[in-house]
C-alpha cells in the first residue's frame, strides 16, 4: 500500500560489506541510500550489483528500473546481476527498451555515463542452489503463491547465519524444510482479524496467495528459527475497503498479539531500515 512510512518489499542481506538484494519494491534505492547514511556502506547505490527476485508481482518489481538505472547514473560500471523466475529477462528487456532514449542521451552526450553499468545480466533460475561466492550460498525454493507459476523463497547460508526469506507465499512446507532451526526467518503475514473483515472474494484470495498469523505461528513452531521477522504485512481487501475498522484489524499490534498467541519463540515486526 502507498504508506509514506513503508517502502515496497526489499530486503538486503549484507555479508562482509557486500549487499545481496531480495526484491525491488518501490523506493528501494532511496531506502538503500538511507541505510548507507546509517553506516551500511554495502548499500551505497553503486554497490547494488547482486539481486534476487522472489516473483514478478508489481509490488516486488516497481523498483526494477530504479536498481538498473540509478546506481548506473551514480557511476556503477558493472552490469546488474539479477536472479529470478522465468519472465525476469523479458521484464528487464522491456524496461531497457522503455528507457532507450534516456540511455542514448546519457551515454552519447555531455553526461558521459559509462556504457556498461545499465546492462542487466538476467539469470532465470529453477529451484536449487542458484548462487555461490566467497560470502554466501543461495538456494531458491518454490513456494505457492496463487496463480503465479514461479514464485520463490530464498535461503542464504553465510559464515555466521542462515537466513530464510519466504517471499510471498501461502503456508508452505518448503519454508519449513529450508528453515529447520535457521537463525533468521523473514516471513510475510496478514492478521486473522483483518481476514474476518474482508469479503468472501478477498478471503479466497488471501487463502490462495498469503499466510495468516495463525498459519505462520504453526509453521514457525515447527521451523524453530532463532528469530522470526514479520515482513510484507499485507492487508488485501482492507486496503481497498479503506475503513478505519478494517485498517485497525490489520495493525502491527494486532498482528504481534495474534502471532504470540500461538508461537512462543522470538518474534518481531520488521520496519524499514531496521538491522538484525
Ligand atoms: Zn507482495
Ligand atoms: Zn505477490
Amino acid at each position: 500500500m502507498p504508506d509514506p512510512e513503508r517502502s515496497g518489499p526489499c530486503t538486503a542481506i549484507v555479508v562482509n560489506g557486500t549487499a545481496y538484494i531480495v526484491d525491488f519494491g518501490a523506493g528501494m534505492v532511496r531506502q538503500a541510500a538511507a541505510a548507507r547514511k546509517k553506516g551500511v556502506q554495502g548499500l551505497e547505490a553503486v554497490n547494488l550489483r547482486i539481486a534476487f527476485l522472489t516473483h514478478l508481482h508489481s509490488d516486488h518489481t516497481l523498483g526494477f528500473p530504479d536498481i538498473i538505472l540509478t546506481p548506473w547514473v551514480m557511476g556503477r560500471k558493472e552490469p546488474l546481476e539479477v536472479y529470478g523466475p522465468p519472465g525476469t529477462r523479458s521484464m528487464a528487456e522491456h524496461l531497457l527498451k522503455a528507457y532507450d532514449a534516456d540511455i542514448k542521451i546519457r551515454t552519447g552526450d555531455l553526461e558521459h555515463s559509462n556504457t556498461t553499468g545499465y546492462k542487466v545480466n538476467v539469470h532465470e533460475i529453477q529451484p536449487g542452489v542458484i548462487y555461490r561466492d566467497r560470502n554466501v550460498s543461495v538456494t531458491a525454493f518454490a513456494v505457492h503463491h496463487g496463480k503465479w507459476r514461479h514464485a520463490y523463497g530464498y535461503r542464504f547460508e553465510t559464515p555466521d547465519r542462515n537466513i530464510v526469506i519466504s517471499g510471498d507465499a501461502s503456508p508452505d512446507g518448503a519454508v519449513l524444510q529450508n528453515c529447520q532451526g535457521c537463525d533468521v526467518l523473514i516471513h510475510e503475514v496478514y492478521t486473522q482479524a483483518s481476514f474476518d473483515e474482508v469479503s468472501p472474494e478477498w478471503k479466497k484470495y488471501r487463502l490462495a496467495y498469503h499466510t495468516s498469523s495463525k498459519e505462520l505461528a504453526e509453521l514457525a513452531t515447527k521451523a524453530k528459527p532463532g528469530i522470526l521477522i514479520l515482513y510484507h504485512r499485507a492487508n488485501p481487501g482492507c486496503d481497498q475497503a479503506r475503513t478505519a475498522e478494517c485498517r485497525e484489524a490489520g495493525s502491527e499490534e494486532q498482528l504481534l498479539k495474534e502471532v504470540r498467541q500461538a508461537y512462543s519463540g522470538k518474534v518481531v515486526a520488521g520496519h524499514d531500515l531496521e538491522i538484525y
